[in-house]
């Protein structure tokens, strides 16, 4: 029997562009959509509609100085909250909001048991997203709020998530790293974007051993990076009993993407899949929010999307 996969997207997340060339672009996830509408997995999936903003719940995870940084560039249309790299438009403080509100309906969903499972088709992506900070096309943490969220309003104590883009979520690392409530995994290439992700970095006080990296060297393809989840990440799992689980699911390790130099297949995104589905089975009940973070080939991106939710219905 398949299970309840939720999909959460929307036409809004448009809106959000840069005046110029950006492989974050409004393309990415209207890719995805076309080529989910064309393929049979999209009668599966259960359509999520939503319109809620996460704005109250920013604020959990980001400092309100940041939160209203945010606010003010984008109605004064600034064009970047970094040194380039991060752009904003007038729509992007609410496009934003809309993200983090999708994670959280597709939160509640699961945390209800009204669905087994959520793939949130977002952007912009939240990974690299600090407490006062964004930074590498992020500008709010989207599965950081996510986990506050589920913590304070379902009472869900231990959150395991897990983060197999490409880059390492320095944000996400960063707002967890003192608190062993939530484990945080990445899998990355390393040396790359942003810098940090290396072994040493391991959590500390209360928080430490709660947080575990996998740097892996460029070229690392599929076996690698389910070696790393395998054998690093589940271990971890089995220990750690989350009660739920977020994956930040970025798509980049793909040997078409222009962003890395990692080799992975969209069938090997599969197997990620499979393996955090069966620590999700083991452990929380198979509950899963999985929270869309970079990929910017849109073949590449759309493919493995679609190998992704096949492994979310089973
Ligand atoms: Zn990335």
């Amino acid at each position: 029997m398949s299970r309840r996969v939720g999909f959460l997207s929307h036409s809004d997340f448009s809106k959000h562009r840069a005046g110029y060339t950006h492989p974050e672009n409004p393309d990415r996830t209207e890719h995805i959509l076309k080529y989910l509408g064309e393929s049979d997995i999209y009668s599966k999936l259960r359509q999520v509609e939503f319109q809620s903003s996460g704005e109250e719940w920013l604020e959990s995870v980001h400092t309100r100085g940041y939160v209203d940084l945010v606010r003010e560039m984008c109605r004064s249309k600034g064009e970047y909250l970094d040194g380039g790299d991060t752009y904003i438009n007038e729509y992007s403080f609410a496009v934003a909001n809309l993200a983090v509100g999708a994670c959280l309906v597709a939160g509640n969903l699961v945390a209800q048991d009204k669905l087994d499972r959520a793939f949130c088709c977002t952007r912009p992506p939240g990974h690299h997203a600090e407490k006062s900070a964004g930074m590498g096309f992020c500008l709010f943490n989207n599965a950081a709020v996510l986990a506050r969220y589920l913590q304070v309003q379902h009472k869900i104590q231990r959150i395991a998530i897990v983060d197999w883009d490409v880059h390492h979520g320095n944000g996400t690392q960063a707002i967890f790293y003192e608190d062993p409530s939530v484990f945080y995994f990445s899998v990355h290439q390393f040396p790359h974007y942003p810098g940090t992700g290396s072994e040493m970095e391991r959590g500390a006080n209360d928080g430490e051993g709660y947080t575990l990296n996998a740097p892996l060297h460029s070229g690392s393809d599929d076996s690698e990076f389910i070696n790393a989840i395998n054998e690093t990440w589940l271990p971890a799992m089995t220990e750690f009993r989350p009660q739920f689980i977020i994956i930040s699911a970025g798509f980049d390790a793909h040997f078409a993407d222009p962003l890395s130099e990692c080799k992975m297949t969209s069938g090997g995104f599969k197997t990620l899949t499979d393996i955090a589905v069966g620590a999700a089975n083991e452990s929380c009940a198979g509950r899963i929010v999985s929270v869309l973070e970079g990929g910017y080939d849109l073949a590449a991106l759309s493919e493995s999307v679609h190998q992704h939710l096949l492994g979310l219905l089973e």
